[in-house]
């Protein structure tokens, strides 16, 4: 496991101290250099103990990168949880990644954001019907899936790089340490550097809104009319995946709208791996949700 943070992040931030792990009764809390931990290294349905390998990712997000205000809690336990997704992908291939990462959409609640403006205490964050909760794991780790494929994988593990480590290429680090403070507006500007473009409207969709974005197509004469439904209409130009018969192509987008030419609807398919995060029909949208809230049955 530490192998595979340090390949895809960097040196274990206190290799010169220790890596211990303390059992106790409770599930786990992550400790600089020494993990509380209670799940007597259980495999789970992907083959490896989630918990102890979420723990340790917590020395990158959570120990190495802080937050000085919770309501950027997401950049420990989004990226501490999508760690966990790209683990599978490794080591248990394509099927278990797609498995963990669809049934992590499922639980998303597309009324919360990530990342809510202004302060919050942790007990606020995890507060029921008021704080991002168990959100900040799940759709955390599907905005960061997202930023992946916008990016492409090189610039996406050197902005994560750069957020925990101020560089694409750290090394050992000698201690002592000041963990480095982060907010989602710093995770905004390291990602807009290594993109080479302002990424506000990513993030202002992604991480500030609750709803999630709806890709809308329609057929217009030879073309396909693909649109993104925000809300607040907001500004989003996020890439799309299209199967077109034997191809994937990567559609681009400008005033939230995409054409292309020449080809039936039926003969696409939209985001076949599920690169993107959005509103699907097997997700109730925010209304939907708060109607059911309401007890009102109506679905
Ligand atoms: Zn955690």
């Amino acid at each position: 496991m530490i192998e595979f943070f340090e390949r895809r992040l960097g040196p274990y931030p206190w290799g010169q101290e220790k890596l211990g792990i303390a059992e106790t009764p409770h599930l786990g809390m992550e400790h600089q250099t020494i993990n509380a931990y209670g799940n007597e290294f259980k495999r789970d349905d992907y083959g490896f103990d989630w918990l102890l390998h979420h723990e340790f990712s917590h020395e990158w997000f959570g120990n190495l990168l802080s937050s000085s205000n919770y309501a950027d809690l997401w950049l420990h336990e989004g990226a501490g949880a999508y760690m966990q997704a790209v683990y599978t992908e490794e080591f248990m291939g394509d099927a278990a990644a797609h498995h963990r990462r669809y049934k992590s959409y499922l639980a998303i609640d597309s009324c919360l954001s990530v990342a809510p403006r202004g302060e919050f205490s942790n007990d606020q964050m995890y507060e029921e019907g008021t704080g991002s909760a168990a959100n900040i794991y799940t759709k955390g780790a599907w905005v960061l899936h997202s930023l992946r494929y916008l990016l492409g994988d090189d610039r996406f593990w050197d902005a994560l790089r750069v957020l925990v480590y101020d560089t694409t290429e750290p090394e050992l680090l000698k201690s002592p340490i000041d963990a480095r403070h982060r907010t989602t507006d710093d995770f905004l500007r390291i990602a807009s550097e290594v993109a080479g473009q302002d990424l506000g409207w990513f993030f202002e969709v992604y991480a500030r809104t609750g709803e999630l974005p709806l890709l809308v197509s329609k057929q217009d004469g030879e073309d396909v009319l693909l649109h993104w439904q925000t809300a607040k209409d907001l500004s989003f130009n996020m890439p799309v995946p299209v199967r077109i018969g034997d191809s994937t192509v990567r559609v681009e987008f400008a005033d939230n709208t995409a054409r292309i030419a020449d080809v039936q609807l039926r003969e696409i398919l939209i985001d076949p791996n599920m690169r993107i995060l959005r509103q699907l029909s097997s997700l109730p949208t925010c209304a939907e949700q708060r109607l059911e809230e309401a007890g009102s049955g109506v679905r």
